[in-house]
C-alpha cells in the first residue's frame, strides 16, 4: 500500500461456532488498527461452508463484538451473497490460462502420490486440456519455479518456495467456489490494505497471494499473522479444554472493557510496566509492528484478577447498574419479591470490594434475600457441630443482641467480650455466629451483614440454630 491510502481492515469470522477469545484478539487489534490510523473496520461473515456456518453464530458474534464495544464501519457482508463475485473472479482466471480443469478424484491422486517426496497434487491434469465444467475441479497452475513472498509485519518476509506449493483447487467439482479464492476476491473488492489475522493462516498465505497476483490487482495488501493463543500448558486453546467463547465470560460476569484490555496484551505490550489502558491509550499505543511472534499464554486467572480491577474501578452506582443482570432474572437465587434494593445498596461496596466477577455477587448476598435461609452444611459441622462452645456463644451472643442498638462497632465490641468470657479470639467467636446468620464461614464481613438483616431477623436464625443444634446433639 502506498502512504497517501486509507487502511482499510477487516474481521472475517466464520460462523461455524461460539465465537473464541482468539478471534476477539483478532477483530481488537484489527479495530485497534484501524482506528488509530482513521482508516475503515469492515465485518465480513465467511458463511462458505454452507454445511457447517448457522445464521444463530453469526449473531453470537455481532453480540459479542457489539458487547465489547468493537463496532464495524462497513458490512456485515455475507459470503454467501457474493457468489457473482467469486464466479467472474474464476471466469477471469481461467481466461488468463491460470486455471485447469481436473477430474481425478482424491482416492486416485493418493493412489498416485503415495510414494513420493513432495505431498499433494502431482499436476497430472496440467496439460490435458480437459473442458471445465461440473464433475471437473478447477486448480490454479502455480509457476514451477520462483519464491512468492509474503510480507507480514509480525513476521517480516517469509518466502515459500513455489516448487512446495501444490496446484491448488479453487472450485470444487460442484462448481462451488472455495474459501481461498473467495477471501482474495473479497479482500480485493473490498479494498483491505492490511490483513490482520490468526497465524494458522500463514500456511495458505502464498496461494493467497498468487491468486492476487493473477487477477493482476495491485497492490498486494501486507500481513500481519497474530501469534496462537495457548492454555497454561502451552497448548492451542481448544474449546474441548479450554474456556474458549466470549459469551461464557460474558455470562460469568466479566466486564468488556476487561475483557478488551485483557485481550489487547495477548501478543502486544505498552512500553513502561503498565497493564491497565484505557481504550484511548490502547488505540494510541497499539502497534502493530511490536506484536510477538511467540504464542500468548491466555491465562484465566490474571484476566479474573484484570476484572476485579475494573471492577474495583467502577463508581458505586456503575457498581450496582453492572450488577443489575446478576441480582435479578435468571441469575438470580431469589425471586423479584424477596429482593430489597436498598438492602443490597447498603453492602454493595463490600461486595465490590471482594469479587472477581459479577457472577460471584449471589453468592454473597444470598443470605440477605434467599428464601428460605439455608445453612451452608460443611460450615454448620464446622463451626457449630464440632464446636462444643457454639450453642453457649450463639445463646450468649443472642442475649447480648436482643438489647443492643444494633451498630457495626457495638455488635463487635459485644461478641468480643463475650469471646473473652471464654478465652477466645474474635474470629473463632463469631463463627458460630456467621454460620447461624449468613449460612456459611466465608463471606462479607459479619457485623456489617447483622445490621443489613436487622435485629428481628438475627435473633430469628440464632434461634433457629441453636434449636436445630440441641435438635441434633
Ligand atoms: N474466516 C477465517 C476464520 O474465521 C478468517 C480468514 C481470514 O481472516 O482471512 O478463521
Amino acid at each position: 500500500m502506498t502512504d497517501s491510502q486509507q487502511v482499510r481492515v477487516r474481521f472475517a469470522p466464520s460462523p461455524t461456532g461460539y465465537f473464541h477469545v482468539g478471534g476477539a484478539r483478532t477483530a481488537l487489534y484489527n479495530w485497534l488498527f484501524a482506528r488509530q490510523r482513521e482508516g475503515k473496520f469492515i465485518l465480513r461473515i465467511e458463511d462458505t461452508d454452507r454445511e457447517r456456518s448457522d445464521e444463530s453464530w453469526t449473531g453470537g458474534i455481532v453480540s459479542a463484538l457489539t458487547w465489547l464495544g468493537i463496532t464495524w464501519d462497513e458490512g456485515p457482508f455475507h459470503q454467501s451473497e457474493r457468489r457473482p463475485l467469486y464466479d467472474a473472479a474464476v471466469a477471469t482466471l481461467l481466461d488468463r490460462g491460470h486455471l485447469y480443469a481436473c477430474d481425478c478424484t482424491r482416492e486416485i491422486v493418493e493412489a498416485r502420490t503415495k510414494d513420493r517426496a513432495t505431498p499433494g497434487y502431482d499436476g497430472f491434469c496440467r496439460d490435458r486440456g480437459l473442458e471445465p465444467g461440473i464433475g471437473k475441479a478447477l486448480r490454479f497452475r502455480v509457476p514451477d519455479t520462483g519464491i512468492t513472498t509474503v510480507h507480514d509485519l509480525v513476521r517480516g518476509d517469509v518466502e515459500f518456495a513455489n516448487e512446495t506449493i501444490e496446484d491448488f483447487i479453487i472450485v470444487k467439482s460442484n462448481g462451488d467456489p472455495l474459501y481461498v479464492l473467495a477471501v482474495v476476491v473479497d479482500d480485493i473488492d473490498m479494498k483491505i490494505t492490511h490483513i490482520i489475522r490468526a497465524e494458522e493462516h500463514l500456511p495458505t498465505t502464498p496461494k493467497a497471494v498468487l491468486i492476487w497476483q493473477a487477477l493482476d490487482a495491485a497492490p498486494l495488501p501486507l500481513f500481519a499473522h497474530l501469534p496462537v493463543l495457548v492454555n497454561e500448558k502451552r497448548q492451542k486453546l481448544s474449546k474441548r479444554r479450554d474456556r474458549v467463547a466470549v459469551e461464557d465470560y460474558r455470562q460469568l460476569g466479566y466486564l468488556p472493557e476487561a475483557l478488551r484490555n485483557y485481550l489487547c496484551l495477548l501478543g502486544w505490550s505498552p512500553t513502561e510496566d503498565r497493564e491497565v489502558l484505557t481504550i484511548e491509550e490502547m488505540i494510541s499505543e497499539f502497534r502493530l509492528e511490536e506484536v510477538n511472534r511467540s504464542p500468548a499464554f491466555f491465562d484465566e486467572k490474571r484476566l479474573a484478577h484484570f476484572n476485579g480491577l475494573y471492577i474495583r474501578a467502577l463508581s458505586d452506582e456503575e457498581f450496582i447498574e453492572r450488577s443489575r443482570p446478576f441480582i435479578s432474572g435468571e441469575h438470580a437465587l431469589w425471586t423479584e419479591r424477596q429482593f430489597d434494593e436498598g438492602l443490597f445498596r447498603s453492602l454493595a461496596p463490600l461486595v465490590q470490594a471482594r469479587i472477581a466477577t459479577l457472577g460471584e455477587i449471589p453468592g454473597y448476598v444470598k443470605f440477605l434475600f434467599a428464601a428460605p435461609f439455608e445453612m451452608d452444611e460443611p460450615s454448620f459441622e464446622k463451626a457449630v457441630r464440632r464446636d462444643e462452645l457454639a450453642v453457649t456463644i450463639l445463646s450468649e451472643a443472642r442475649s447480648a443482641y436482643a438489647k443492643a442498638e444494633f451498630e457495626v462497632e457495638e455488635l463487635k465490641e459485644l461478641l468480643i467480650s463475650i469471646g473473652e468470657q471464654h478465652d477466645r479470639k474474635l474470629a473463632k467467636t463469631q463463627a458460630p455466629v456467621r454460620v447461624a446468620t449468613m449460612g456459611s464461614t466465608v463471606g462479607l464481613p459479619l457485623f456489617e451483614s447483622l445490621v443489613a438483616l436487622g435485629r428481628e431477623e438475627v435473633l430469628r436464625r440464632i434461634d433457629g440454630a441453636i434449636l436445630r443444634a440441641n435438635e441434633e446433639g
